[in-house]
């Protein structure tokens, strides 16, 4: 019995990619007889052509199926739809813009056939990504290594290979703000990379915007990592502790030596900068608790995490 395959791929406004992908995602599989695939596109809201790119490929190719998406939720939903409903042995994940390249796929396949549960693609190289997008890149992989509870490798991508075990366990995560590959990288199980060079988009502008990243990046600590909740602690005891010894030094001097260095500290100045700490501690506290109450309400909530408009062969 033949193994089956599906590719998920998440798509914002990429009218002019889809056949291209589309064809070599075809020539890739053609060399791979031996399995089956599907390939599920998830429209995230498209205002362009891609709707109808898509629903022109897929009215003559079985294979090809399509969840259109009512809005635009983001690519971390629109992953996480494309997995519930692939039907696949397993799902391998990637771009629509071609970053993700086509040809890697065998090479995939071949590593989750060695065993890999998981095979993660890495990203060597970014050609034509600029300065800014490169070290931010670069820090946020340093800080989730520091703070995170799973281990970011730098370079990691959504380009992956997932065991059906794997996405069994990942449909039944209800997580709103979720980071797709933060998730599977909790989840666990065997690993394996591939190595990869990305090239630039061919079609299109990439959509995730400073803004939208840094979003990205804050999104992703908060959910694998307590670390700014601990901060607050810890920020707090050691101010504590330091004007207490502050306190202790200035009665010693004042009150039982008499003030031997001269220093006048006087009762107001103080009083002025005790407020200031406090204050901005209790500000610093409330922050903090604001960014994980706003998760804990969003779950509470507990809405859908995609509408759905439409789907084709599904
Ligand atoms: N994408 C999506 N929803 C979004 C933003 C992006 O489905 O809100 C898709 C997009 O069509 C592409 C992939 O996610 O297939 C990666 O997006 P992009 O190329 O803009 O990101 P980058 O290459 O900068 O990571
Ligand atoms: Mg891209």
């Amino acid at each position: 019995m033949s193994r089956f395959i599906s590719l998920v791929i998440p798509a914002l406004n990429e009218e002019k990619n889809i056949t291209t992908i589309i064809n070599a995602v075809r020539h890739a599989v053609d060399e791979l007889p031996q399995y089956q695939f599907e390939v599920i596109f998830v429209n995230d809201g498209s205002t362009d052509g891609t709707a109808r790119e898509i629903a022109a490929c897929a009215a003559h190719d079985q294979r090809i199926k399509c969840v259109e998406f009512s809005r635009n939720f983001n690519k971390e939903i629109a992953i996480t739809a494309g997995l519930h409903y692939a039907q696949g042995d397993a799902a391998i994940i990637m771009d629509a813009d071609l970053q993700h390249p086509p040809e890697l796929i065998p090479e995939f396949i071949a590593a989750w056939e060695r065993g890999g549960e998981m095979v993660i693609g890495v990203r060597d190289e970014l050609i034509g990504a600029g300065m800014i997008k490169k070290i931010g890149s670069h820090l946020f992989f340093r800080v989730m290594r520091l703070f995170g509870d799973v281990n970011f490798l730098s370079g990691e991508t959504d380009f992956r290979l997932i065991d059906r075990k794997l996405i069994t366990v990942f449909n039944t995560c209800s997580e709103r703000r979720r980071i797709a590959r933060g998730l599977l990288d909790w989840l666990g199980f065997k690993k394996e990379y591939i190595h990869f060079i990305a090239p630039e988009r061919t079609n299109g502008v990439a959509k995730y915007s400073g803004k939208k990243l840094f979003a990205l990046a804050g999104a992703a600590l908060v959910a694998h990592s307590m670390f700014p909740l601990h901060l607050a602690g810890y920020l707090g005891a050691s101010i504590t502790a330091l004007s207490g010894i502050l306190g202790l030094f200035v009665v010693i001097d004042m009150f039982f030596l008499a003030d031997p260095l001269q220093l006048k500290i006087t009762g107001t100045a103080m009083l002025a900068i005790m407020i200031l700490f406090l204050v901005g501690i209790i500000l610093i506290c409330i922050g903090l608790m604001a960014l994980y109450i706003s998760h804990l309400q969003e779950s509470v909530a507990n809405r859908p995490l995609y509408v759905i408009r439409s789907t084709i062969n599904l």
